[in-house]
């Protein structure tokens, strides 16, 4: 039997093994799909092995180190220096971010998007932000503090703090900050936020799992939005892609998948 797991601290509310073993049991493949609670992310490498794992993701707050740990980093990942997706392959680990792309999937639905503002400097936030920029998105970031812009004025995105930035009209805002997550907190003030949004066209938050407040002031606006479900569901289809080497088409991996939503 194949292992999986998710490594994360805290991982106890990850949907992750639900939506993985879904796909195995549905699509009858011998794995098995575990959470691993890990406080110490510079012993991932050292866990992977020792479990015997064909495959694992990573969460919060681990990403930076499961990219620092890899072999061989593919794709965007190595632009982001985040990696949410591993695979040994020949006994060596291999690191993907599908993250990024899982979010390029989920907001197909919008229509084309020309330009978008992110919201926070986080991992997330680099993330979306060199996937959407490929897409020949124009990508602007908008953060509380200056202390994380520095990556993105490096990467020549036009970045700004509360302090330097009057809202513009963008098709897409996007709230990756974690504003909201836990209190009523905005990702801004109200004000400048309730301005912002009246000069756009979608907004997305990549929460999933409870309206925020920042969805709450979209919804009121009538706004078209998302919540991150979308994205959770095609990070993980595309990760799930990785694991089982290609053997299944995205088409097949999400319906499966996106059942475990209901359970
Ligand atoms: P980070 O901790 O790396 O970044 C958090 C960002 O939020 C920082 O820019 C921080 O600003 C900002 N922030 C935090 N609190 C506030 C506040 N009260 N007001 C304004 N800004 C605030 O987080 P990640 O990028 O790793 O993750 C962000 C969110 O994305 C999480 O909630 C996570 O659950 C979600 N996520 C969802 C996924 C999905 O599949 N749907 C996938 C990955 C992540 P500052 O720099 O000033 O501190």
């Amino acid at each position: 039997m194949k292992l999986f797991t998710i490594f994360g601290d805290p991982v106890g509310h990850s949907r992750s093994p639900l939506m993985h073993n879904c796909v195995f049991k549905e699509l009858k493949i011998d794995a098995c799909y575990t959470r691993t609670h890990l406080t110490d992310g510079s012993r991932l490498r050292s866990v992977f092995m020792a479990k015997g794992l064909t495959g694992a993701n990573v969460t919060v707050p681990h990403k930076e180190a499961a990219y620092e740990q890899c072999d061989e980093v593919r794709g965007i990942a190595a632009t982001i220096k985040a990696v949410n997706t591993l695979v040994l392959e020949k006994g060596r680990l291999i690191g993907y971010n599908t993250d990024a792309e899982g979010f390029v999937r989920a907001i197909e639905s919008f229509g084309p998007i020309r330009s978008a503002l992110i919201l926070g400097a986080g991992g997330t936030a680099r993330a979306l932000s060199i996937a959407l920029r490929a897409r020949g998105i124009e990508v602007s970031v908008l953060n509380r503090s200056a202390g994380r812009l520095e990556y993105f004025r490096n990467e020549g995105i036009a970045s700004y703090t509360w302090e330097n930035f009057s809202p513009a009209s963008y098709d897409m805002v996007i709230n990756t900050t974690s504003a909201g997550l836990t209190g009523s907190d905005l990702p801004l003030p109200k004000t400048v936020l309730l301005d912002l949004l009246g000069r756009t066209k979608a907004a997305v938050d990549v929460i999933y799992g409870k309206e925020t407040p920042f969805l709450r002031e979209v919804k009121t606006l009538g706004l078209p939005y998302k919540d991150g479900s979308d994205m959770l569901l095609q990070q993980g289809v595309l990760a799930n892609r990785l694991f089982l080497r290609d053997a299944y088409a995205c088409e097949e991996i999400e319906p499966p998948m996106k059942r475990s939503f209901i359970l």
